[in-house]
Formats: structure tokens, sequence, C-alpha cells
């Protein structure tokens, strides 16, 4: 059985948050705000695992309104997603996503993000696919105000 899942998600900036991207921390003035460490990346790639397997998506498993995910590290999102799906007889094959934000440029550090994803998926570096890219300018992320990021994953598996 072969499926594929899609994920979306965007968070805006805010001043004296940790810029936390793909689990690499990026040195940047200003980080994503949210409930966790507003991890866009990791977010896109969890919801795409969970749309992949029929189990719904990040709020239904980490709601917002429990104070146990306040600043919690996306990874432990991510593993869970992965548990889940295993849990099922499922296993991602292949992960390929792109971030969009304006600044800082994350060109640098996109092989550490491939290879911390690899990790977390269980999946050889060749196997993820991290592409950045700015919004030329236009509407909110372009503005720098946010960052948004999309993902889709390949589930391999019974059946
Ligand atoms: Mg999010």
């Amino acid at each position: 059985m072969f499926r594929i899942g899609f994920g979306y998600d965007s968070h805006r900036f805010a001043p004296g948050r940790r810029l936390v991207l793909g689990g690499v921390e990026i040195p940047c003035a200003e980080g994503l705000l949210g409930h966790s460490d507003a991890d866009v990346l990791l977010h896109a790639l969890a919801d795409a695992i969970f749309g992949a397997v029929g189990e719904g998506d990040i709020g239904q498993h980490f709601p917002d309104t429990d104070p146990a995910n306040k600043d919690m590290s996306s990874s432990i999102i991510v593993e869970r997603a992965v548990e889940i799906a295993a849990a099922k007889g499922y296993r991602v094959g292949n992960a390929d996503a792109t971030v969009i934000l304006e600044r800082p440029k994350i060109g640098p550090y996109r092989n550490l993000i491939a290879q911390r994803i690899a990790h977390l998926l269980n999946l050889r570096p060749e196997e993820v696919s991290i592409k950045a890219k700015t919004n030329e300018g236009m509407g909110l992320v372009g503005e720098g105000k946010g960052a948004a990021a999309f993902a889709v994953v390949s589930i391999e598996g019974k059946d």
C-alpha cells in the first residue's frame, strides 16, 4: 500500500523567540511565535504524516490548550507521528518540504536540517529534500512577518 500525505503550516515572527526550523536552531533576531517551539517545518511534516495515515492533524494530537505542550520541541511531535504511523503498519518512504521566509537565509543550515529530519523519520539523507524560498516580497510572508512551510511525504506499508 502506498500513500501520500500533505501538510502546511505558518507562524508569525515575534521578538524574544528562538528560531527553530527542522529541529535546528538558527541565529536570528526574532523567532516564530507559537505554543510549542513553533517549528513551522516540522509542523508541516507532522501534518503530512498524520494526514497520510488517516490520523487527523497536529491540533488533535497536541492541542495548543494543553500546558504540557507549551514550548515543547516539535521533534517530539514528529516522533509521535512516526510512532502512530508505525503502530498502524506504515513507515515514511521519503519527504519533500519547502519553507518560505524572507530572512534569515537558511541555505547554510539546509544539510543539517535535512539530516535532522532524516533521523526523525528513520530515512537516509537522500530520501529527504528540504528547499527554502522567499516569497519575493509579496504578502505577509514577503514582508517578513512570518514563515510558512509545505511538506509532502510518501508512506509505505501494509495492505
Ligand atoms: Mg504550527
